[in-house]
């Protein structure tokens, strides 16, 4: 059973080809999902409690296909089992008692999966496949909890409850990283070649650059300039506030000169995206608690958020409580004032009083803004109002970078390939800079531009804005807004 479990993290065996090719040990993992579809052996572990993929979701999939193209896992395989298709009737298998949960195929495809949603967008007959992997990763967490053994369950509590969980937590951790960084001690790692020893080259090679000062949300308010239109909730994040503090700085001072009053709660804590993404709706549903107690309690309009993958879990709460008739209002009401920053700027409009940014600039599309939140336009919107700026299309701008929360570590190889993927689309419109809107993205782009030797940079779009105002302002003799 530990070999399950083994699996489900990172499915060693299971490595890739070139692309639409698979290794021996892909086939045979493939072949041992089949098997054990086509033996109708029965079920020894099914979908059990709470979480259960929702029959009348999955039955909705009619067998079309016209999900296929957009899958990143399908597109580098061409294996119909690594495709959406293929996920939804593997789900089903088990939700009608013919497939194990168990089956190292079947956890090895909910693994898989980047959870990118882009077969949701595109779905015509609207399978929701959000609201399938999610309670099918759940459950098979829960089912291998027995098996894992305490020290992997251990380690497991700590990443997803303790660190995720408490932001104080999360800051300390934070500054040792940044400890080590400024000390050399991570370049010192990598060059002596331990980091390689110790397997954990790639780790560190992703690990973000810690922000010199922390984005501490301490109950501020910030005034609006000039008349105001709104007064915004602002939810720092955990990654966001301790890597890219740098970006909730500059969102609080757009938002100002935007005409929000802006507050951070003290009160607020991580969305819970990376718990659900890994599988654990329970620990999700006590982070968004949280939040929701944390806003109505504001007296704030909205709640805006400038990581994508946040974003849509914080708008998805709703259906994170649906089986719970005390919350369930509550996490309604609370999604439905949910905005990114940039639908939100877009919505109000900005102040135009933006300065020169002389640069060609593409956008990369993070997954959970383009296909699980459908905002395409309004961050380009922005982009465009920037005097001097060119936006350039990337192509395949809306295919997963394969950053995905931690997929990077459970699935290092599909991760790479689709970074590479990415990184070879940007640095082939000849930009100087790669916009985008969450941090994972922004990691997982500058990683596989430094890879390919590019020189290009990779930016949240907000920090764009930020740096055309401040142009702007310096031109104009105007104070920088404090
Ligand atoms: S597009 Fe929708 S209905 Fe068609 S195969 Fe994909 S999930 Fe099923
Ligand atoms: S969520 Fe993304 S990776 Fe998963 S099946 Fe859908 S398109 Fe493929």
């Amino acid at each position: 059973m530990d070999e399950q479990a083994d699996a489900f993290e990172s499915h060693p065996e299971a490595r890739y080809g070139g692309a639409g090719r698979m290794s021996d040990a892909t086939v045979a993992a493939h072949e041992e999902a089949a098997a054990t579809l086509a033996d109708f052996a029965p079920a020894a572990n099914g979908f059990t409690g709470r979480d259960i993929p929702p029959d009348d979701v999955f039955n909705r999939c009619v067998r079309c296909g016209l999900c296929l193209p957009t899958c990143p896992t399908y597109v580098e395989t061409m294996v119909e089992t690594s495709s959406p298709r293929g996920r939804i009737a593997l789900i089903k298998s088990v939700a009608e008692g013919q497939l194990d949960l168990l089956s190292p195929g079947f956890m090895h495809q909910m693994s898989e999966c980047l959870d990118c949603r882009a077969c949701e967008a595109v779905c015509p007959s609207g399978v929701e496949y959000g609201k399938l992997l999610e309670p099918a990763r759940t459950q098979v967490n829960r089912a291998l909890e027995q098996e894992r053994g305490p020290i992997k369950n251990f380690v497991r509590h700590l990443l997803l409850h303790v660190l995720f969980g408490n932001l104080a937590i999360m800051r300390l951790v934070s500054r040792v990283l940044w400890l080590v960084q400024r000390l050399g001690l991570q370049a010192f790692a990598q060059k002596s070649g331990l980091a390689r020893l110790f397997g954990m080259e790639k780790m560190i090679d992703l690990a973000p650059r810690m922000s010199d000062t922390f984005f501490v949300a301490r109950d501020q308010r910030w005034e609006a300039t000039g008349a105001k239109k709104a007064t915004v909730f602002l939810h720092g994040g955990c990654i966001m506030a301790t890597a890219f503090a740098e970006i909730d700085f500059a969102t609080v001072r757009v938002l100002q000169r935007a005409g929000c009053e802006v507050l951070a709660p003290a009160a607020q804590g991580c969305c819970g995206a990376i718990t659900v993404h890994a599988g654990d709706m329970d620990a999700g549903r006590e982070l968004a608690k949280r939040n929701i107690e944390a806003f109505e309690q504001s007296g704030a309009d909205y709640y805006i958020i400038n990581a994508a993958g946040c974003g849509s879990t914080l708008k998805e709460y709703g259906h994170l409580f649906h089986e719970d008739p005390q919350w369930h209002a509550r996490a309604v009401r609370f999604a439905a004032k949910v905005r990114d920053i940039t639908e939100f700027l877009d919505e109000i409009g900005i102040d135009e009083n933006l300065g020169r940014i002389e640069a060609t600039v593409t956008y990369q599309e993070p997954c959970h803004l383009v296909h699980a939140q459908r905002i395409t336009q309004a961050p380009r919107n922005l982009l465009r109002k920037i005097p001097g700026l060119t936006l350039v299309e990337m192509d395949e701008s809306s295919l997963c970078c394969g950053s995905a929360g931690i997929y990077n570590l459970t699935q290092p190889e599909m991760s790479q390939r689709l970074m590479e993927r990415k990184a070879k689309n940007a640095a082939a419109t000849g930009a100087s800079c790669c916009a985008t809107a969450n941090p994972g993205c922004q990691l997982q782009v500058q990683a596989g531009l430094r890879r390919e030797g590019s020189e290009m940079s990779v930016r949240h779009i907000i920090e764009l804005l930020d740096e055309s105002y401040r142009v702007g302002d310096a031109s104009r003799g105007t104070p920088a807004t404090p």
